[in-house]
């Protein structure tokens, strides 16, 4: 019998696939026929029991499928024709869009409606949206067959890590640690002797030199024989962790990243199997690194919003990894200079070790922040100003000493909407419901979707009135870029958001070109504020502190907090002291007020009454549930019935029911979303509450989104 985490070949249909044992006997569906395995694949586990185990955890507590765990637990590769569905995903081959726009005689009129909508479509649309638009199976699958379709896994289209590492930096040795990364550290290795689980919150201001402290547990970690694993947000984008691991254990620290090819990935994979890796570092999907004994585990920004995964499994890549860290009696270390608020409250109620660093390295004071009132600068120098006079003239003075300067804006392209002036028109995007973004690439104006990347050329006249009044609204980093470009003529300026690094390793190439001082001004969205550590920064300029509290989102105020103290603590690490010119409609906001004197306990404090007063987590638990439909009335009707179904287990009042209503995003890629909420304080009374309904309704399964501790109720 092949152990549990081996590799099978086994019938689904009439396919041939490849899965990974979860366990042996079990139950089976009545009457469904049981089929043989056809070939085992691996004598020993390719999957350790442990993380199998870790992968049935998160299939139950996220509600999410065993088959999509274990795919996102694998490596790339490592289940090829798998069992694990993925979304399929169809677009038009380049043939495809020649073939319509040349009007070839050979497609039938249902073919060039389908190339039609996917032509101007380039990220595809599934095959259910599809359909709907004259693409049924049958049409879609002549059309693969003539060249003009590819249908291709949306899985394995993303890809969780942004280009590659940064060059290792020659090992500097060992630095003489400050009085309080020591005291961290002796806390740490006290933790790590008891060699059981316990949880740390590492709570360090910016520049507090937390990745010395995770070196030195590692160390003590190695010398108990047991291993280490490092998450990061991104490793692209976190070059001081993973070079200064590289530079201490050589060839004993795997980093997983997309520069290595599927076979290079399951080398390593073997080798962290084998034993012969003492320390991982990775983004959240190593959380299931078959590392056989890890006795640290480090989550960095553990606040951060990349360790959600937003597809399914939804998990979070730090309650994953507490999760391990307790099945392997390990010491885990939550690093953070914001720690999100569910982290804090632990720490706060004794849940967690808390370790506090109050200062940064060799002294080095934090970045000083100014506000500047935008509506005091709108009144004086009219509407359309976009960098204020104050950060005009700090760019200035910090580009004539040499210095760098990093320009935040957390909204990509050139302008955020366009609207008629005449009959008040809005570019809405058809598939989903948001105003489309206009890009500018090579003096050619597009409107595009951010959401299903629906792409329209702008054009000079509204489309509804005809009338030439065409406005262009809001404005996003290309704009900034573009003013900044005319403002310092002489500067070297380079923009940094996912337009702009969609080449593969672009983004390493612009970090290192910035790192060498080849780069005078970096422009970016919240992708700049991660973990950098760029001695010559000495000015962050915040062009608006407001892009995300407007939002619709209980954690608005919580992200506004985290970005803008993040961004600050990137000026200012090196010799010369930083400061930070922050620009917002709204100084008297809380989040923006206590990011200004970087006063984390206030913020806490604030915060925590507010979610108390509305019941939000993580004073409570959530679960938010999202219906799709092809209309409206249809995802609102099935909402309601699941909803009615709920409603005998929450009256014996062990949770809340909130909704069903249109969520914020009424429409995404073709399809209408309703959601509700439950909420309470025991997860697991929600949990089961919601399977035992959704068990009983198979068919609608599918049209049903589960999100266990939503990030985002978008
Ligand atoms: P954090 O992650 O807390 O923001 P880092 O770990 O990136 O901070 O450290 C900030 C900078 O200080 C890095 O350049 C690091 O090499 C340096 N550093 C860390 N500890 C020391 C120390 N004890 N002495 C001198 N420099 C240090
Ligand atoms: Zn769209």
């Amino acid at each position: 019998m092949p152990p549990i985490g081996a590799r099978v070949r086994v019938p689904v249909g009439t396919r041939e696939v490849i899965g990974c044992v979860v366990a042996h006997g079990g139950t089976f569906e009545e009457g469904k026929p049981v089929r043989d395995i056809l070939a085992v694949l691996d004598e020993s586990p390719y999957l350790p029991e442990p993380v199998v185990r870790l992968c049935q955890w998160v299939a139950d507590y996220y509600m999410a499928g065993i088959g999509d765990t274990i795919s996102a637990a694998m490596p790339p590769g490592a289940h090829r024709k798998s069992a694990i569905r993925t979304r399929r995903v169809i677009t038009a081959t380049v043939h495809g869009v020649s073939a319509v726009e040349s009007q070839s005689a050979e497609l039938t009129v249902r073919q060039r409606e389908v190339l039609t909508v996917l032509a101007s479509t380039p990220a595809g649309l599934s095959a259910s949206v599809l359909r709907e638009r004259g693409g049924s199976a049958e049409v879609v699958r002549r059309m693969v067959a003539k060249g003009l379709l590819v249908i291709r896994d949306e899985q394995h289209e993303r890809d969780p890590f942004e280009g590659a590492v940064m060059p290792a930096e020659p090992d500097s040795g060992r630095r003489v640690l400050t009085t309080e990364q020591d005291g961290a550290c002796r806390t740490l290795e006290g933790l790590l002797d008891e060699q059981r689980f316990r949880v740390a919150l590492l709570h360090g201001v910016t520049g507090s030199g937390k990745t010395e402290i995770y070196l030195q547990a590692a160390r003590h970690t190695l010398q108990k024989g047991r291993q280490t694993l490092i998450l990061v947000p991104e490793i692209a984008l976190t070059p001081s962790v993973s070079s200064r691991f590289r530079a201490a254990f050589g060839t004993r620290v795997a980093i997983q990243h997309s520069g290595l090819s599927d076979g290079e990935r399951h080398d390593q994979w073997q080798r962290i199997h084998r034993g012969e890796v003492d320390v991982v570092v990775g983004t959240r999907s190593a959380v299931f690194t078959p590392l056989p004994n890890p006795g640290l585990i480090v989550v960095d920004e553990e606040h951060d919003g990349s360790y959600k995964q937003e597809e399914s499994p939804r998990y979070h890549g730090r309650d994953v990894a507490i999760v391990r860290a307790q099945a392997s009696h390990a010491l885990i270390v939550l690093g953070s200079a914001t720690p999100s608020m569910e982290s804090y409250q632990n720490a706060v109620t004794g849940k967690y070790v808390h370790i506090a660093l109050e200062r940064r390295v060799l002294d080095r004071p934090l970045a000083e922040v100014r506000l500047v009132n935008m509506r005091e600068e709108y009144a004086e120098c009219g509407p359309d100003v976009v960098i204020s006079r104050a950060l005009v003239e700090a760019i200035d003075t910090r580009l004539t000493k040499g210095e760098q300067v990093l320009v935040l804006l957390n909204r990509r392209g050139y302008s955020t909407a366009v609207l008629c002036r005449q009959c008040g028109d809005y570019f809405e995007c058809p598939n989903c419901s948001v105003s489309l973004t206009v890009h500018r690439a090579h003096s050619r104006w597009r409107a595009r979707c951010h959401y299903c990347n629906y792409t329209v050329i702008v054009p000079t006249s509204c489309r509804k009135c005809a009338a030439p009044y065409l406005e262009q609204t809001g404005f996003g980093t290309e704009r900034v870029e573009e003013q900044l470009k005319e403002r310092f003529p002489s500067a070297r300026i380079s923009r940094i958001d996912r337009d702009s690094i969609r080449a593969k390793g672009a983004l390493t190439t612009r970090l290192s070109q910035f790192a060498a001082g080849e780069i005078d001004i970096i422009v970016g969205t919240q992708m700049i504020a991660k973990g950098h550590d760029f001695p010559r920064v000495t000015l962050v300029g915040v062009v608006s502190a407001d892009v995300g509290l407007g939002l619709a989102d209980f954690r608005a105020a919580e992200r506004t907090f985290q970005l803008l103290t993040q961004v600050a603590g990137r000026a200012g690490r090196g010799e010369q002291a930083g400061e930070a010119i922050v620009q917002t409609l709204y100084p008297d906001h809380y989040s923006i007020e206590v990011a200004r004197r970087q006063d984390y306990p206030a913020f806490f404090e604030k915060e925590i009454n507010y979610r108390r007063g509305m019941r939000y987590p993580p004073v409570v638990a959530l679960i938010n549930t999202v219906v799709r439909g092809r209309q409206f009335e249809e995802a609102m009707q099935l909402a309601t019935d699941v909803v009615a179904r709920l409603s005998s287990a929450a009256e014996s009042g062990r949770f809340q029911i909130l909704g069903p209503a249109p969520a914020p995003l009424g429409k995404l890629r073709g399809e209408h979303r309703v959601q509700f909420f439950l909420k309470g304080t025991r997860r697991a009374d929600m949990r089961n509450a919601l399977k035992e309904v959704l068990l009983a309704m198979p068919e609608a399964r599918r049209r049903i989104t589960v999100d266990v501790d939503p990030l985002t109720v978008l």
